[in-house]
């Protein structure tokens, strides 16, 4: 045996386990398992073609070497990516610590208070920069997030605007040109009409709903928005501003101009360029749009005891994600990143970042000065850290690459030059002779600040910000690291145990994958730097979209969207693409099993298809003949069907090759959502069951950690019929020959995590990636066969097996007067998290262990399980005073000097005996799901308010 394969740090079961676990099953070999769980006609006859395995040692000097074949050049190309510096304490403490990375979306609170307080920070700092009233715990990217702004717009538009369908949005030609794509591709298909001009031209007319302006614009210049504002908002015209956020520590926030939205990146708070991503988008906007606002936010309630809990609020709301009437169908957004960037805030305090805003103000402004006397005239009349000067671009270039240094060449005789945080007089003394070269004049050097504001005296920002106590209290490293830990501590993440969400696929993520995301090779590069500086990019992320489209069988993979949800909307316009580009202008209808996930109808909507839901048989499967009948009887307009597999019930359906023909057959094309992915890769592949395309969630079948909600990474796999319709992007040639327009701002999405993919991929080849699928199938079914003598297990296969998740029913319990909730609840006091509650079926638990578990995990877990069934036989609906109800049980309960409940502190905290050696205290009781939502309140509220 080798032992170091990465295949064997990968997998959780020993060889050894292996006879004990099939027994319990009832099979004698893996592979009989195997047959009895995938449909014979899908199987895949021969191995995955992917090149040798590599060890975790050979893949670091792999990734090293291809790492030094990027050119990291001083970036000062701007257009919203921005060299910052990571704080090394956040770096260490959150970025590569596991207990932050591997945590997953807040969806259990008590457990979650830590990740929690620290998205509160993030958009208490977003409230504030921003002036505005609410803000969310993340978006996608600031692009995306414009298109978000956009849509809320047209969702508020007034009664009078809805009637006379006022459909014209305003986009000002200084947006970010990546932005511009998105908002284009988002447009359309919900029937809004975009304007793009000049906004000092803009006439106001009736005719527009919305505007958005970009602040300071595309090249940097500061314009004052307010008259413009009152204008728009006189004739009901709403306002978005796409905000620089460091630029609001300096400059009139756009709240207090009257904006309605205000919208950005966050990546210059301490996110390293990573070439694109993933970086935290942020989003604000007024109370009175609370209800039409995308992604997450997180809101104070209390707990059991009336002391302040946080948790996501207006959660019940997206667990449908309002489905057919969605406007937005964001799930997994950017909380890692969102989390680093609020704690950059918290660690520079309001001081910190006046003193980095003020530096880079003083350093472009500085710029300015010396190349005017060079005679190299700055053309922005106001700006903040970007200059426009005229100079033959040509030779700039040549002579500016010679010093390792990217600006940004708007067209021959225009240059503009973008400052950040990490320049010194030394870098602008470069930059002063690179120009003094290109103009044949003697170079001088710098090293005082100009003293000149280069912005209008009337927008110097007034208010006060960040005076919270948070930011103003963890300035040294001692205190900040402490504060961080206290966090990590309230917060169970994967290295404290399994966390069994069904769906979601929480798997290992190793650290010999993580570890190349800090090394500077890789994330300090800027996605439109020019193409001969990120060879081992343009590499890694070639093989990584080959690797994916061996896996599920397809022609082509593009890895713009930033999630799994933006995968679902990307295959759906460029099925869209695909029919338009046929003269097919009325196939318009997507077929969507009962069944499915929020995301897929509200993508469907978003693509502007009109939904037409199957039905669901009592087996759980998808009733054919009911997709039989609708297809034909919308032969004429039928889009595509969108369709999970193996099934969101954990099922592979034996009819899956008959309902993809039956599509195929009307004329549509078939969607396949692989979420569930982990459950195919090596054994069958979406290709083969008939499907056009397909995404894959990156976070979930191939490694990226959760990071608490985010980041993810969702590419889209695609036949040769889908091939021309990949997007594209302004800068850099992605996409296919007749490209729709971007997905998402940067060319490659959030290229910086797709290295965890790669690794993981290489690392354990064919056969690792293989017998991942077939040990996270055996991990689950040892799990059933364990369970299913103490719960329902909502259904299985044809023989009786289930894929790599199952659904524990808990329904019965009702008589009881237990809730499905109860069980999550009690699940923390045994040390776990809970599976997925709720999801395909109310009142249900999804278990998916994957394959990264060994026995004694799932063992415990299990043993967790069958307990928890005991106490839910002992309770009674009469007596709701007991052990589930109560649960979580606190510390501070534990060891309150009275104890009035009918049952003794061990029986509340120590059930079962494994958990004295690893107890994990979730450090609220249980959170109150209604108060937090009756009292909307989204940010770090003086603390007098909770007393
Ligand atoms: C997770 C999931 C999605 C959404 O993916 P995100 O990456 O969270 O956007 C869609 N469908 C299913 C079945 C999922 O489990």
């Amino acid at each position: 045996m080798k032992t170091d394969s990465f295949a064997l740090r990968h997998l959780g079961p020993r060889e050894t386990d292996l006879p004990k676990m099939l027994e319990t099953i009832g099979v004698e070999t893996l592979d009989q398992l195997i047959y009895e769980t995938i449909p014979d006609d899908i199987r895949l006859k021969q191995p995955l073609q992917l090149e040798h395995i590599m060890t975790e040692y050979e893949y670091a000097n792999h990734i090293r070497q291809l790492g030094r074949t990027n050119k990291v050049f001083k970036s000062y190309i701007g257009l919203g990516y921005h060299p910052t510096i990571v704080p090394p304490a956040i770096q260490r403490n959150i970025f590569e610590n596991p207990g932050w990375y591997t945590a997953y979306t807040p969806y259990q609170a008590e457990i979650a208070q830590g990740r929690l307080e620290a998205i509160l920070n993030f958009q208490t700092m977003v409230i504030e920069l921003t002036g505005m009233e609410i803000a969310n715990a993340s978006l996608l990217d600031e692009s995306t997030a414009a298109a978000e702004a956009m849509a809320l717009l047209f969702d508020v538009r007034s009664r009078d605007q809805k009637k006379n369908n006022v459909c014209k949005f305003f986009v000002s030609e200084e947006i970010l040109p990546q932005t511009l794509s998105v908002l284009q591709t988002r447009s359309t298909p919900i029937g809004v009409e975009l304007v793009v001009g000049n906004h000092q031209e803009f006439d106001f007319s009736n005719e527009f709903f919305g505007a958005i302006l970009q602040y300071p614009g595309k090249y940097g210049q500061v314009y004052d928005y307010a008259d413009f504002i009152t204008k728009a908002n006189e004739k009901e015209i709403k306002v978005a501003v796409a905000a620089d956020i460091l630029s609001l520590v300096k400059l009139t926030p756009p709240g207090e101009m009257g904006a309605d939205v205000v919208v950005g990146t966050t990546q210059r708070f301490g996110i390293p360029m990573g070439y694109g991503g993933p970086h935290a988008a942020y989003f604000a906007t007024k109370e009175e749009y609370k209800r039409s606002m995308p992604g997450r936010i997180i809101g104070v309630s209390q707990d059991a005891n009336g002391n302040r809990a946080l948790r996501m609020a207006l959660q019940t709301r997206e667990q449908h994600i309002k489905r057919e009437k969605a406007t937005s169908n964001i799930c997994t957004a950017q909380v890692l990143l969102s989390v680093m960037a609020g704690m950059f805030a918290v660690y520079h305090g309001p001081k910190g970042l006046q003193y980095i805003a003020d530096k880079v103000h003083g350093m472009a402004s500085t710029l300015a000065e010396a190349l005017n006397k060079l005679g190299v005239y700055q053309t922005n009349t106001a700006f903040f850290d970007t200059l426009v000067v005229k100079a033959d671009a040509k030779k700039v270039k040549a002579i500016a690459e010679k010093h390792e240094i990217n600006f940004y060449y708007i067209d021959e005789e225009t240059i503009s030059i973008s400052l950040n945080e990490t320049i010194l007089f030394t870098d602008v003394n470069e930059v002063i002779a690179v120009f003094a070269e290109a103009v044949g004049k003697e170079a001088f050097e710098v090293s005082e600040y100009a003293l000149e504001n280069n912005y209008p005296m009337h927008l110097n920002r007034k208010s006060e910000f960040l005076t919270h106590e948070v930011f103003n209290k963890y300035h040294s490293e001692t205190s900040l690291m402490r504060y961080i830990k206290k966090l990590e501590r309230k917060d169970l993440a994967l290295n404290h145990s399994m966390i069994s969400l069904g769906s979601c696929t929480m798997k290992l993520n190793a650290a010999a994958e993580m570890l190349p995301l800090s090394m500077p090779y890789w994330n300090t590069i800027h996605p439109f730097a020019p193409l001969d500086q990120v060879e081992g990019y343009t590499k890694m992320l070639k093989k990584l979209e080959h690797q994916l489209s061996v896996i599920t069988g397809f022609a082509g993979t593009t890895l713009q969207p930033n999630s799994g949800a933006q995968g679902e909307y990307a295959g759906l316009m460029a099925i869209r693409a695909y029919h338009l580009s046929r003269g097919d202008k009325e196939r318009n209808v997507c077929l969507i099993p009962a069944s499915a996930h929020g995301t897929n109808p509200a993508s469907a909507a978003m693509a502007g298809m009109q939904i037409i839901v199957t039905k669901t048989m009592e087996n759980g499967n998808i009733d054919v003949e009911d997709v039989r009948e609708k297809a034909n009887q919308y032969k004429d307009q039928l889009s595509c069907l969108m369709v999970t597999y193996p099934s969101t019930h954990g099922v592979f359906e034996s009819a899956i090759k008959e309902i993809t023909q039956i599509i195929h057959d009307n004329g549509g094309l078939v969607y396949m959502d692989g979420a569930n992915m982990n459950a195919q890769v090596g054994l069958t592949n979406p290709a083969t069951i008939g499907a056009d395309v397909c995404h894959l969630n990156l976070h979930k079948t191939f490694a990226i950690p959760h990071g608490g909600g985010g980041p993810g990474v969702g590419p889209i796999c695609v036949n040769e019929k889908l091939l021309p319709f990949l997007p594209s992007n302004p800068f850099v040639a992605v996409g296919g020959e007749q490209a729709i327009t971007a997905i998402s701002g940067a060319p490659y999405g959030s290229a910086l995590v797709c290295l965890i993919s790669y690794g993981y991929i290489c690392m354990l080849g064919a056969e690792g990636v293989t017998n991942a699928t077939k040990y996270a199938i055996l991990n689950a079914n040892y799990m059933k066969a364990r369970l299913e003598a103490h719960y329902p297990i909502l259904y299985s296969g044809e023989k009786g097996r289930a894929a790599h998740e199952m659904i524990l029913d808990c329904r019965a319990f009702k008589a009881k007067g237990i809730e499905v909730t109860d069980i999550a609840k009690r699940l923390m006091d045994y040390g776990f998290h809970a599976p997925t509650v709720s999801f395909p079926v109310a009142g249900t638990l999804m278990v998916e262990p994957t394959e990264s578990e060994d026995v004694a995990e799932l063992d415990r877990f299990c043993d967790a399980m069958i307990a928890i069934r005991q106490e839910i036989e002992e309770a009674t609906a009469e007596e709701p005073n007991n052990v589930l109800k109560n649960a979580p049980h606190t510390l501070a309960m534990l060891t309150a000097d009275t104890w009035s409940l009918p049952y003794t502190r061990e029986k509340a905290a120590y059930p079962l005996e494994y958990i004295a050696e690893n107890k994990f205290w979730p450090s609220v009781r249980r959170v109150d799901e209604t108060y937090g939502d009756r009292n909307l309140v989204c940010s770090c509220a003086p603390i007098e308010a909770y007393m």
